[in-house]
């Protein structure tokens, strides 16, 4: 099946002008101004774009694919995420994480969970591990998970610095980030350790101690939810510039922020304060619970991460902040896909894989294709049910 794209204002994401887009499978495979129409034996599926913005379908790096939560009972368990609910946001992409509880959940259910958003047509990875030591693994080993679990490209998101953490040491989280990133070598996949960071006073000190006493490279440890405080968002801040890290924002819902920097602030603050714009990435945390706890550490509310949260922010990035879109995209597209180390993600070029999403001037998600087939047309979900595989 092949796809011709007409007249798309392509934003690769560096801004290209009007141009065509053809896609042959799940494949890009010719952009120009404009392209020839095939022999017309070749069935040919065209749209018309109109000058409509064309940019990389996001990348989600932290999504709780098989629902989050469970930290007040088995009934505070959130739902698993839907196919839908990431591809209308303008997601193409996820990487999914266990979270707190590997007790009544498993790392087997969220690599089942990827390869279930796989056969919808989206493309999915996941880390081994969840909160907790010692990681819980498919093989029994993180090793072993990255060398023969296709999906599993790293670590997380290993919880340092909260209540909710197995209070790891340095020692055993250099144990951890050391089987990660030879275990990343073995596999040639990123081998990414991601740290859930919590609230607690330590912040960030176990990173920095580990890159002080270690040979480990800082691309090695990618911390979250830098935001969630500013006292945090500073060590991150000095993390990246420092040390070389690559930090993750999370897009808080607006009605769960508490202390944190709403995502747009966070990264519009880190450009301010000098921090390279390739070492910034944002994700969801969509389908993982957004607690409140009191000071026993029992929950006392809860909210839900939306997987709409990153493309709200990407507008409020360029609406509100004033940045360019082709800058605005690059902690959602090409920043992701370095950091995981997806070689055909987050950017439109010959040979990528066809992950689009259609924006209005306003950023709102007209259109989605995933790996070349259509998901949103219009603002309208395209039917991709169950009945379609
Ligand atoms: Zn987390």
């Amino acid at each position: 099946m092949l796809r011709l794209l007409r007249n798309a204002e392509l934003f690769a994401p560096e801004p290209r002008g009007r141009n065509d887009l053809l896609i042959a499978g799940d494949r890009i495979v010719a952009i120009a101004e404009t392209l020839a129409m095939p022999p017309s034996v070749v069935p040919i599926e065209t749209w018309d774009l109109a000058g409509a913005n064309v940019v990389p379908g996001l990348i989600d790096g932290h999504v709780h694919v098989t629902g989050g939560g469970g930290e007040a009972g088995p009934h505070t368990k959130v739902p698993p995420l839907s196919a839908e609910s990431l591809a209308y946001a303008g997601i193409t992409t996820a990487i999914g994480v266990l979270g707190t509880d590997a007790t009544t959940r498993s790392v087997r259910e969220l690599v089942a969970a990827v390869l279930g958003l796989r056969a919808r047509g989206l493309s999915a990875w996941c880390c081994t591990g969840s909160y907790e030591l010692p990681v819980p693994t498919v093989t029994g080993s993180i090793r072993g998970d990255l060398a023969f679990v296709d999906p599993i490209i790293g670590v997380g998101e290993l919880a340092i610095s909260d209540h909710r953490s197995s209070q790891p040491t340095v020692d055993e989280i250099l144990r951890v980030a050391a089987d990660v990133h030879v275990g990343g070598m073995l596999a040639n996949k990123a081998g990414v350790l991601h740290l859930h960071v919590g609230d607690g006073v330590r912040g960030l000190d176990l990173v920095r101690i580990a890159l002080d006493i270690s040979e480990l490279p800082a691309s090695v440890f990618h911390p979250t939810h830098v935001n969630r405080n500013p006292r945090l968002l500073d060590e991150a801040i000095a993390l990246a510039c420092d040390r070389g890290c690559t930090i993750d924002i999370t897009a808080f819902p607006d009605e769960d922020l508490g202390d944190a920097l709403p995502a747009d602030r966070a990264i519009a603050l880190c450009l301010d304060r000098g921090v390279p714009l390739e070492r910034i990435t944002c994700s969801s945390d969509g389908g993982g619970c957004m607690p409140t706890f009191d000071r026993d550490g029992r929950l006392v509310a809860m909210g839900v991460g939306q997987p709409g949260s990153i493309v709200e922010t990407l507008r409020r990035l360029v609406i509100n902040h004033h940045l360019p879109l082709h800058v605005a995209l690059q902690p959602f597209t090409t920043n992701v896909a370095r950091t995981f180390r997806l070689a055909r993600k987050g950017r439109i070029v010959v040979g990528a894989d066809a992950d689009l999403a259609i924006i209005d001037d306003r950023l709102l998600v007209r259109g989605v294709i995933a790996r070349g087939e259509v998901w949103l047309r219009d603002g309208i979900g395209a039917g991709r049910g169950l009945a379609n595989i």
